[in-house]
């Protein structure tokens, strides 16, 4: 895999943390597409329109992508994500299915699509962006933690599956990070995350794009089926 150029899609990266990731790349000479659902990406980045839940839009978009840049995804960055956070009794099975569907059934969905041609090509790099909260769990985030920990396993089984055709497999654990997705917890949710952090603090996107960076460079060629924590230390022993 060359070091530069390559075709790299960031799925919900048009804002966010896969917003950061798609700069990250893109500066570095990369060719990046986005996925967007709602929210079509910032001019200079090439979008391509995609509901994470649906095999059908994957599959366009994929082609979509292949045909603009006349090639097949090499890096592929599982970013997309919700939240529907509740209590266990009061969660509907609706809350705990949408989540599952949107974090991990999607990750399968893209992974695979991808993966098709990276076995022609006998290399890529696939990131898949999960949570502190996969390993901790969350009150209140039963469906959430149980979407994250699930990209664990398959991260882990992809790796041993696709690692004799040099295409690596490894999970980002994000602590909380300055976005969307926090901002909806209000602040005083806020200051009591932050204050259980050993850092003290947030992560800027750019942190967890520049460890999602690093997954698809040559120096992490020999990295598979890990799982990097950029959480400020909130999950450290897990
Ligand atoms: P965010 O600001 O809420 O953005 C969510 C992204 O996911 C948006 O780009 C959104 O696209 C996309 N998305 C949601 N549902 C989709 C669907 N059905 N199809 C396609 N795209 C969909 O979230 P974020 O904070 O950047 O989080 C990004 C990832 O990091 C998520 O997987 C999240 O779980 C994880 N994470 C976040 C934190 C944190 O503290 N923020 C911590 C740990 C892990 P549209 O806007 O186009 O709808």
């Amino acid at each position: 895999m060359s070091d530069n150029g390559r075709i790299v899609l960031v799925t919900g990266g048009s804002r966010g943390i896969g917003l950061a990731v798609a700069h990250r790349f893109a500066a570095a000479g990369d060719r990046v597409a986005v996925t967007y659902n709602s929210s079509p990406p910032p001019d200079g980045l090439f979008g391509v329109r995609c509901d994470v839940t649906s095999a059908e839009d994957v599959d366009r978009a994929f082609s979509e992508v292949e045909e603009h840049f006349g090639g097949a995804v090499q890096v592929l960055v599982s970013n997309a994500g919700i939240t529907r956070d509740g209590l266990l009794l009061r969660m509907g099975e609706d809350d705990f299915t949408a989540v599952i569907d949107a974090n991990l059934t999607a990750a399968y969905r893209v992974t695979k699509r991808a993966v098709q041609q990276m076995l022609r090509a006998r290399s890529g790099r696939i990131i898949l962006v999960s949570s502190v909260v996969g390993l901790l769990g969350a009150a209140g985030q039963a469906n959430y933690a149980s979407s994250k920990a699930g990209l664990v396993g398959l991260a882990r089984s992809l790796a041993r599956e696709l690692g004799s055709r040099s295409i690596t497999v490894n999970v980002v654990a994000p602590g909380p990070v300055a976005t969307d997705m926090t901002a909806a917890l209000g602040e005083d949710r806020l200051a009591e995350i932050t204050a259980s952090v050993p850092l003290a603090r947030m992560a800027e996107p750019d942190e967890i794009a520049g460890v999602v960076e690093f997954l698809a460079s040559p120096d992490a060629g020999y990295i598979t089926g890990a799982v990097i924590p950029v959480d400020g230390g909130l999950g450290m022993g897990h």
